[in-house]
């Protein structure tokens, strides 16, 4: 397939493992922030084919997994009225909250939706004007302009009874959050493609030159990665700390300018608590005051939910890179994508299930060995 084929090709991708080789002289860890390059780079056992001074960590590019336990609790409860027609995506629907899951609403009667497009949400609220139609808008910047057309058409149609419970979250902020944090292990970032391509990089340009650290622009297929890989390193090497864009078939400098402005008119920039790391300052969207009648939160009273996190769950430590999902002692026992304890289990785009899927279950005698080890 045109497109597609050629980054997947065995022959380049030989060639630029043996130029890592060869460019790699002492340990680096690079983190790739978005959990569909940690699924691409386990699938295609690119950490094992990488030299052994090369680590790659994981990072929070999962928006699923990011979604706090006190929003997706929220999300429940709007789900669990009988007024309520509740609409996502289909990956949220087995995401574990407090004490059950969007898929346990709809088995005790909730009208809970899978929908493929916010828009189909909008079409909903139209159909069904005397039921409240809510939509969990989930994602990273990348998902937030089709999510602020939705808001947009309602407003423009007079929709009152449609909503969206905002879960945005933005990654630089969290780039940025992991290099201040003590615990801070990444020395090279491989950027979001799909993020940069509505975003452009040159809000990436303050963190390399602040924290000294390079970052690169790059996609999802094999090529593209083990070439982000060989440009990080090759900074490293030399000492250098710039962004470099090697994902020109889809990322401008400047971004997709019409997305962003459409962003800019119905969200604003918030602090946002990411499930398993903490609140992130400014790491968020929320709407306007103008749009609040089309805030689910707004709409529905939900403030001060009590929410307890699964005390087995290290995701939060997973997705900042401090820990491999097979380090978890539950990994693969009691957590799985059929019996998931959290929620890098369930996502598509999450390391555990990455780790699971693609038979990393090898890697656990070895970490529960050493677990065992008093010394
Ligand atoms: S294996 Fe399950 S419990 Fe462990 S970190 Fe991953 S999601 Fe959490």
């Amino acid at each position: 397939m045109r497109y597609l084929s050629e980054y997947r090709d065995p022959d380049l991708a030989r060639s630029l493992l043996r130029q890592i080789r060869q460019t790699v002289t002492r340990p680096w860890v690079i983190m790739e922030v978005c959990g569909g390059q940690t699924h691409s780079i386990v699938k295609n056992g690119i950490d094992r084919l990488l030299p052994s001074e090369i680590e790659l960590v994981h990072g929070p590019g999962c928006p699923v997994c990011v979604t706090s336990l006190e929003l997706l609790d929220k999300a429940i409860a709007i789900a669990s009225r009988p007024d309520v027609i509740f609409a996502s995506f289909g990956d949220m629907l087995r995401v574990p909250g407090s004490e059950k899951d969007l898929f346990m609403v709809k088995s005790e009667g909730g009208d809970v939706r899978i929908v493929y497009s916010p828009l189909d949400a909008v079409q909903l609220a139209k159909e069904n004007p005397d039921k409240k139609v809510v939509f969990f808008a989930v994602g990273f910047e990348t998902t937030a302009p089709s999510n602020a057309m939705a808001v947009r058409q309602a407003s423009r149609g007079g929709l009152s009874n449609f909503s969206v419970l905002v879960s945005h979250v933005l990654v630089p902020p969290a780039m940025k959050a992991l290099l201040n944090s003590p615990q801070n292990r990444v020395q090279g970032y491989l950027a979001a493609g799909h993020v940069c391509a509505v975003m452009g990089w040159e809000e990436y340009e303050p963190i390399a030159r602040q924290h000294k650290v390079p970052i690169v622009v790059t996609g999802f297929e094999p090529v593209d990665i083990l070439l982000g890989i060989l440009m990080t390193v090759r900074q490293l090497e030399r000492g250098e700390a710039k962004v470099e864009n090697h994902y020109l078939r889809a990322v401008s400098r400047e971004g997709n300018r019409p997305a962003q402005e459409l962003i800019e008119k119905i969200f604003e920039v918030t602090d946002r608590n990411w499930r398993g790391i903490g609140v992130i300052e400014s790491s968020g969207f929320r709407l306007r005051p103008e749009f609040a009648q089309h805030d689910a939160e707004q709409v529905f009273d939900l403030t001060d939910m009590k929410v307890s996190e699964p005390s087995s769950c290290i995701s939060g430590l997973v997705l900042q890179g401090l820990k491999k999902p097979h380090e978890c002692p539950v990994f693969a026992e009691e957590c799985t994508p059929q019996t998931p304890l959290g929620a890098t289990m369930v996502s598509s785009e999450g390391a555990c299930a990455a780790y699971y899927s693609y038979g990393r279950a090898d890697l656990l005698s070895g970490a529960r060995s050493n677990q065992d080890d008093p010394e």
